[in-house]
């Protein structure tokens, strides 16, 4: 036979849950919150230490797109890049791209990630990759396993012709045409082969900077959408193709020095705009 519980065992059990419940929705790290904060979406800060209110789900497959290690739960964004994505894979579809696939974007309310990213912190970065989706899909759990192709040659020295085509430099410019796209961050050596093959159309070039690493997959930076008064925004690109000593410093001996320096530090709540405290520590 079932106990009753009494009526005062009831108001201490609903008192306990009450109690315990903010707790208990309290992650060890705000990787792991398990929903956005309620309410309009808002960027804070900046995309290096910064928060997102209000987050986007950018869904696991949409039009022209599907989204990578899921697992990772950093499919995440303000509307603006979501809304970017899918117009950048609509274009994608139009130059003859197969399916974008889509990398990191942002934690379900931003904030340092616990590996992998100085920035994405916002809700306005995303890597796309280089790689279009495979057909056939690999057997088993390919969001999770299947892995970026590098254009680079093995040494990093040059673009990898058996695998770069013309499709890959239409993809970048395609992504730099879109108006809320601040930067676009590739390989040097990529800049430098989209420097060497773009005619005389070069105004979309500004957009693309060169930075360390990113031959897997291009990182594709929104600017502050309007009226998001506590969003800090990159300074605009230097004007011109940036194919000259821009592009030139990264071939040099300073460059290769200071890939080799120490990391910076780990970003920590302290670093954050004091509106994201609560949103990420759940205080
Ligand atoms: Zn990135």
């Amino acid at each position: 036979m079932r106990k009753a519980m009494t009526r005062g065992g009831l108001i201490a059990c609903i008192a306990a849950l009450l109690l315990t419940e903010p707790l208990a929705a309290q992650p060890d790290h705000w990787a792991d919150w398990g929903e956005p904060t309620p309410g309009p979406a808002k960027v804070i800060g900046t995309h290096a230490a910064g928060c997102l209110a209000g987050a986007e789900a950018l869904p696991l497959d949409g039009e022209g797109y599907s989204v990578m290690r899921p697992s990772r739960r950093r499919n995440f964004g303000h509307p603006s890049l979501i809304a970017a994505i899918e117009e950048l894979a609509r274009g994608a579809q139009s130059i003859g791209w197969p399916t974008l696939l889509v990398g990191d974007l942002t934690q379900i309310r931003g904030g340092p990630m616990k590996s992998g990213h100085r920035s994405h912190q916002s809700g306005l970065d995303a890597d796309i990759w280089l790689t279009p989706k495979p057909s056939p899909l690999p057997a088993g759990a390919w969001r999770e396993n299947y892995s970026a192709i590098s254009v680079l040659t093995a040494d990093r020295s040059a673009i990898a012709q058996t695998v770069w085509t013309e499709r890959h430099a239409a993809l970048l410019k395609t992504a730099a045409e879109i108006p809320a796209v601040r930067r676009i961050f590739v390989n040097p050596v990529i800049k430098q082969e989209l420097c060497r093959t773009a005619g005389d159309e070069r105004a979309w070039l500004s957009k693309v900077r060169p930075w360390w690493g990113h031959h897997f997959h291009f990182h594709l930076r929104l600017a502050c959408p309007a009226g998001e008064a506590d969003c800090v925004d990159q300074p605009l690109p230097d004007p011109g193709d940036g194919c000259g000593a821009d592009l030139a410093w990264w071939f040099s001996e300073e460059a290769e020095e200071a890939a080799k320096g120490p990391p910076p530090d780990p970003v920590t709540l302290a670093d954050l705009p004091e509106a994201c405290r609560p949103m990420l520590a759940g205080e």
